[in-house]
């Protein structure tokens, strides 16, 4: 037996007991309208029979409310919605969404789950969407070390930098600075949790609105020299800087150890995860895939999460989550 050889990952009506389950924990409730207690199980029930499928296909799953008189399935409202991928298919992506610390290429479900390139593509944002956390109070507290910093990954999109009449960007000694990055705001409770932003400019205006908004103001903000924090951390209990342009790293003060290499580690995972599975990114879903690995640090085998258990967690948020490929597209 393996992880691989559960019966939800396999067969179809598995799986919708497995999704139920964790959806209706009380027993299921009418999307329609909101009625629970009075629903009915249909069973044998098969779609019109196509030349694909010219005797149907059984209709898992299928309840009918006893108030609204209205059929549903587990899958409105989530993300399963308007789905033609069987539901233990989505399991099964889940699950290795869940599982791989650096993710996994829409390349590779295509492969693995034998869908279409389109449809991994769709399915990976989609579950991605579930695992985006929504509004959470702020991080670290009294006696909690939060650390931050900014990182510049992948080109931006937009019109090219200006180029000299050599060739060069208009940049300072030609090269390609961090003005033409994609920048990325990230901040972590040291033992915690973590929690990432794909900023537009990484100035003191728009740092000092997310640190301020996502930092309990007890925390001890840990931080490397740059000004960007300088206004912004006396705002906290507490702000001390390591000075990494004289190369150092971690300072010892009394009992506290000043570093920020918690938040460059999750930013090396990140990274490492960007350029060996997902490759290309446009900017506009940077925010998803932050989103994704945020996640999983935040259950990470580490804090006592395991793959099961996060996959549970993801199948948690599918809910209200819904997503329609056109506004995967224009958002
Ligand atoms: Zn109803």
């Amino acid at each position: 037996m393996s992880v691989l050889s559960r019966e939800y990952f396999h067969n179809e009506a598995a799986a919708f007991e497995h999704v139920e389950s964790i959806l209706w924990p009380g027993g299921p409730v009418c999307p329609h309208c909101g009625c629970m207690g009075r629903v009915y199980k249909l069973e044998g029930v098969y779609t019109k029979p196509s030349k694909k499928n010219p005797e149907g296909v059984e209709r898992h799953g299928l309840k009918k409310c006893g108030e609204c008189r209205k059929q549903f399935t587990v899958r409105i409202g989530t993300i399963f919605e308007e789905s033609h991928i069987p539901l233990h298919k989505w399991l099964q992506a889940i699950h290795l969404m869940c599982s791989s610390k650096k993710g996994i290429s829409s390349n590779q479900l295509h492969r693995v789950l034998e869908i279409t390139l389109k449809s991994a593509w769709f399915l990976s944002h989609r579950i991605r969407e579930a695992m985006r956390e929504g509004n959470l109070g702020p991080i670290g507290g009294n006696g909690k070390i939060v650390e931050a910093d900014e990182t510049y990954f992948g080109k931006k999109s937009g019109p090219a930098p200006t180029m000299t009449t050599s060739g060069k960007p208009f940049t300072k000694s030609g090269k390609t600075g961090p003005a033409h990055k994609r920048a990325v705001l990230g901040l972590v409770e040291r033992g915690g949790a973590v929690r990432t932003f794909h900023v537009e400019k990484a100035n003191t205006d728009n740092v000092a609105q997310l640190v301020t908004e996502n930092v309990h103001h007890e925390s001890a903000l840990y931080t490397d020299e740059s000004r960007l924090y300088t206004k912004v951390g006396a705002r906290f209990a507490d702000h001390q800087t390591t000075k990494h342009s004289a190369k150092e790293y971690v300072r010892y003060e009394g009992d506290a150890v000043i570093h920020s290499n918690t938040i460059e580690n999750y930013f090396s995972v990140f990274k490492r995860g960007m350029k060996g599975v997902y490759q290309h990114c446009a900017e506009k879903h940077l925010h998803r895939y932050l989103a994704e690995f945020d996640f999983r640090y935040n259950r990470r085998i580490g804090l006592g999460v395991d793959d099961n258990a996060r996959a549970f967690e993801a199948l948690v948020g599918v809910l209200g989550k819904r997503l329609t490929y056109r506004r995967t597209h224009a958002v």
